[in-house]
């Protein structure tokens, strides 16, 4: 689960990490006195305004300015606050800025970039920092790779002092008292919040030779969420896709993609090698959706629905072994999510496994129009010779 800056911020302060300190705004009519505040907590007329989505590349797409003056701050304020804001993260659709941090304006003499993650292939936490920060990490991996690294933290002893002073020596902190305990709270914050990622991008130094997480990015373990109270509020539903959204809210497991074959599929893995099948008969998958092991009735016809609230979907392939779910019920939930929904798009079964004998003479003896399939195979080319 992604979190706002501001929500990342709050994160790490709770851990005594320095951050570029600030106020939320909601509504409009904040914005002033806010800015007020703002320049009188932190004695001067300089603020920030940043826009609060879930993307970054807000600096570069016009969500984040410096305000030298009340008056630009107000305008940049009014501005951001309710804008469409496009970024390379956020797709050429752009998202709505609901909230703005309004932030003190720091003078920076360097910025670094800075990470923790877990390196799955090395089963440790992985310190990522560059001299490069502020800009595209992309880009700098790119062009001049031999400007990131990376330090593990020992996997049997969990110690961070190697990796920490390795990091210390990479952007040259040493003569920074408070750099080591800075990373060591910065990783606590990471750790004790199960985090997937942490960014930091910029950490600055101040001119004044400050440390001070100028940025955060926040990814969170959604599984963890159960014990993470503090955070699971943080949850924005404004941010998520309104299908995806309303799938979890049906237990389903449901990603949006781009293209116009809807598939319906219980398993991960069966979910996974069906779209490549698709893919392989020159068809694009609408969607990932994996109904689950323990699909009814309602799993299907709730998994249908949402097939086809999107518009792009013009042919529906569902593919379910039936192992703990029986086909027969999977064919009685087709029919009445059919029957129910306006479906002017065609369908092509295929069901394996427990019952499918059962759930075959139940398609064949109903009155709606199906095109069963015996075959993974047969069932995606199918499914993609209906769009073409
Ligand atoms: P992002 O574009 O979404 O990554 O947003 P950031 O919070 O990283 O801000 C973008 C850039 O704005 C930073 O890399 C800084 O260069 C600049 N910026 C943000 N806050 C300040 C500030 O207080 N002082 C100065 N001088 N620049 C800032
Ligand atoms: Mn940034």
């Amino acid at each position: 689960m992604k979190i706002h800056e501001f929500q990342a911020k709050e994160l790490l302060s709770d851990y005594n990490v320095p951050i570029q300190r600030g106020h939320i705004v909601y509504s409009s009519n904040e914005i002033e006195k806010t800015i007020e505040k703002v320049q009188n907590e932190f004695n001067s007329d300089a603020v920030v305004v940043k826009a609060q989505i879930h993307a970054g590349g807000r600096g570069k797409g016009g969500g984040v300015k410096f305000c030298p003056s009340t008056e630009s701050a107000i305008e940049s304020a009014n501005e951001i606050l309710g804008m469409n804001l496009i970024t390379h993260q956020t797709g050429e659709e752009g998202k709505l800025v609901n909230q703005i941090l309004i932030t003190e304006a720091l003078d920076i003499e360097k910025e670094f970039y800075f990470a923790l993650m877990f390196d799955r292939a090395k089963n440790a936490d992985v310190f990522i920092v560059s001299t490069e920060g502020g800009v595209d990490i992309e880009e700098v991996a790119e062009k001049t790779p031999e400007k990131i690294v990376k330090a593990w933290v020992n996997n049997d002893t969990y110690l961070l002092d190697d990796a920490i002073n390795t990091i210390i020596n990479a952007l040259s902190l040493n003569s920074f008292n408070d750099a080591f305990e800075i990373f060591t709270n910065i990783y606590n914050c990471y750790s004790n919040s199960d985090c997937n990622l942490l960014e930091i991008n910029p950490l600055v130094i101040t001119e004044d030779q400050k440390i001070i997480a100028l940025d955060a990015k926040v990814d969170i373990d959604s599984n963890a969420l159960f014990r993470q109270e503090k955070i699971a509020k943080f949850h924005d539903t404004s941010e998520e896709d309104p299908l995806e959204l309303k799938a979890s809210e049906y237990g389903l497991n449901y990603i949006k993609l781009d293209g116009n074959v809807g598939c319906m599929v219980n398993g991960a893995g069966l979910a996974m090698a069906t779209m490549d099948i698709v893919k392989h008969h020159g068809g694009e998958p609408a969607n990932f959706l994996d109904v689950g092991g323990a699909a009814n009735v309602d799993t299907i016809k709730n998994g249908f629905k949402i097939i086809l609230s999107d518009p792009n979907v013009k042919s529906v392939l569902i593919n379910i072994f039936g192992g703990i779910v029986r086909c027969d019920r999977v064919a009685n939930g087709v029919i009445q999510a059919v029957k129910e929904l306006n479906l002017n798009v065609g369908v092509v079964v295929r069901l394996q496994g427990t019952n499918a004998k059962l759930a075959k003479q139940i398609l064949d003896e109903s009155d709606i129009e199906l095109i069963s399939a015996e075959t993974i195979d047969e069932a995606a080319k199918k499914a993609v010779g209906l769009v073409s």
